[in-house]
């Protein structure tokens, strides 16, 4: 199977051209350097995304305190993360990049916040 994506590893945005088979990725080209080869592989064979969302907090003076994580998370996790979050709340007051919760889902990726809550 070929499949074309985009690489989104510097702003140069090259064209990936991927020869794929048993969703193992065989062949890449139109890559300009070697990260362009290692992101296709990630994006087909494990891909991650950075996760953002929201928690809600408790007696602050927002409801909902916008967080995401501080790496990517492989993407079949997303929505166990999106479950993980519901019971999360803030108590107090937090500064933007503040982790919430430490080592996340045990994924080795801290979820931090990416607002402040002034008084
Ligand atoms: S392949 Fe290299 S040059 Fe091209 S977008 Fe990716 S990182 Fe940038």
């Amino acid at each position: 199977m070929k499949k074309t994506i985009t690489c989104i590893e510097c702003p140069v945005g090259c064209t990936l051209e991927l020869d794929i088979e048993n969703c193992r990725v065989v062949k890449v080209s139109g890559n300009k350097c070697p990260k362009g080869h290692d992101y296709a592989i990630e994006e087909i064979e494990s891909p991650k995304r950075v996760l953002t969302s929201t928690v809600l907090t408790e007696n602050l003076p927002i409801i909902l305190l916008p967080v995401r994580t501080d790496k990517a998370i492989p993407k079949a996790k997303l929505m166990d993360a999106m479950r993980e979050l519901k019971p999360v709340r803030v108590k107090k007051r937090v500064r933007a990049g503040d982790v919430i919760v430490k080592n996340f889902m045990n994924l080795e990726v801290n979820l931090i916040a990416t607002r402040s809550i002034c008084d």
